[in-house]
């Protein structure tokens, strides 16, 4: 068995953390990264989310920094993430293949203390995992030397770009010394991240595993006619996750963080057991609700985009785009959540009239055309029926906004990596509405549901 992870070149540590994790083969990208990789080349790795490519670069650097050791404030290796969590997460695959190995590996992302990362750089770091902006600030303050690092991991490239750090990683590259490895990630290969490649890397090894922008073939992608009213929204998606007979988790992604506080309040009442995450919420918050439902104790995770790249979440069952994403590349990383490293997942979303336009976009963009669940048929006013009257009456129609600006507003405030302190508010369970959850499609499984008066914490 270990002989698949041996053959490629990595050392016999690694392929014992490797087997501890109980993995049989590489992935493909993991098979033709791995040797450049430990060959010393600059790579270029397209790959879709979940196919492995965190292991990809993080077991041959293991292997390549068995030699050599640490100096005060002097990483050895940088790996820039574009998000908190991507951080936080490509940390714990260090720590799961890493547990052979003696090596110092440090966290810089906003959110929390300076001094503590600063304990943790004048130990000497092997492996320094950032944001672009919090590792510019330790520059800043003098904390920390970049000349002494050997490879550079830029990942989920596109990412980067769209949320406006390429200037702070073109300063990052002409503090670190030009006799670098780096090793360059990207989901998604457009022309505009091709020219930075020719900017940041010499000579690479181009490895790609799947095609250009395209979907995974185990994730079943379906459409879900809706009119634009919310409550008429929430009641469609309420009945599919109700008649989902094989939906173990979910998450539901919306476009707008203050829909996601919304639609988490919403399914609260309706007492499904669900959590939302969000760039507004602070980083202890996010990473609470993230280990909660990694481990199962929450069911639904209502998102925004900030949860939809790279997010290592195994085993999530179920997509549901409560909102057609307005970029038709956030559709590729939003539904990648699920279907990973080969298993199968099922992917809704919800569309309204008015996005068709968007909806074209990202069937061009993954070359197919996404099949309608049979809802297609129905009339948008039956599915008003599911609403009490009374209800629809007392709901003023929301106003309409103007989606491109709310659009870019929502990718300003998921860029910034500057935390947030927003007051919590905390809404018991107890309180919550004892109207039925069920729609047409019969009761919410049990498991879906919240436990006995959990307080569910909603950030404002
Ligand atoms: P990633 O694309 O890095 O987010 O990884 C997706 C998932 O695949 C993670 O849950 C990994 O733990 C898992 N994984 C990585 N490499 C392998 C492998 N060789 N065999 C099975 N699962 C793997």
């Amino acid at each position: 068995m270990s002989e698949n992870f041996s053959k490629l070149g990595l050392s016999a540590k690694v392929v014992q953390a490797v087997n501890a994790a109980g993995y049989t083969e590489p992935t493909e990208i993991q098979e033709q990264a791995i040797p450049h990789v430990l060959q010393k080349s600059d790579v270029i790795g397209i790959a879709q989310t979940g196919t492995g490519k965190t292991a990809s670069f993080v077991l041959p650097m293991l292997t390549l920094l068995e030699k050599g050791r640490a100096r005060a404030r002097m990483p050895r290796t940088l790996i820039l993430e574009p998000t908190r969590e991507l951080a936080a997460q490509v940390h714990e695959n260090f720590e799961k293949y890493g547990i052979n190995h003696k090596l110092n590996v440090a966290l810089l992302i906003g959110g929390v203390s300076f001094g503590d990362q600063n304990k943790i750089l004048d130990k000497g770091a092997d492996v320094l995992i950032a944001t672009p902006g919090r590792l510019l600030d330790h520059f800043e303050r003098g904390k920390l030397l970049m000349n002494g690092v050997e490879i550079l991991v830029i990942d989920e490239a596109d990412r980067m770009l769209d949320m406006g750090f390429i200037p702070d990683i073109e300063r990052i590259c002409s503090l670190l010394p030009p006799r670098r490895q780096t090793l360059f990630f990207s989901a998604t290969m457009s022309n505009e991240i091709s020219k930075l490649t020719s900017r940041f890397l010499k000579n690479p090894q181009k490895v790609e595993t799947a095609k250009k922008n395209l979907t995974a073939q185990t994730i079943e992608q379906r459409l879900l006619k809706a009119g634009s009213k919310p409550a008429e929204k929430r009641s469609i998606l309420r009945d599919q996750i109700n008649s989902e007979a094989d939906l173990n988790n979910a998450i539901i992604f919306c476009n707008r963080k203050r829909d996601v506080a919304t639609l988490l309040r919403s399914m609260t009442r309706h007492k499904f057991n669900a959590g939302a995450l969000h760039g507004d919420m602070d980083q202890k918050s996010r990473m609470d609700t993230l280990a909660k439902f990694k481990n199962g104790d929450l069911k639904i995770l209502i998102a925004s985009d900030v949860a939809a790249r790279g997010l290592d979440i195994p085993n999530v069952s179920h997509v549901f785009n409560y909102d057609i994403p307005i970029h038709a590349e956030d559709y590729v990383h939003r539904i990648g959540r699920t279907g990973r490293a080969g298993r199968s997942g099922k992917a809704f979303s919800l569309v309204t009239p008015a996005d068709t336009k968007y909806l074209e976009a990202i069937e061009t963009l993954i070359v197919k055309k996404i099949e309608w669940a049979n809802n297609k048929e129905k009339n948008i006013a039956e599915t008003s029926d599911n609403i009490p009257k009374a209800k629809q009456a007392k709901k003023p129609t929301p106003k309409h906004n103007n989606q491109k600006n709310e659009a870019s507003d929502h990718k300003k405030h998921e860029a910034s990596n500057k935390p947030k302190h927003k007051k919590a508010a905390v809404i018991n369970n107890n309180a919550a509405s004892k109207s039925s959850p069920f729609g047409n499609f019969g009761p919410t499984p049990a498991f879906l549901l919240q436990s006995a008066a959990k307080p569910v914490k909603i950030e404002k």
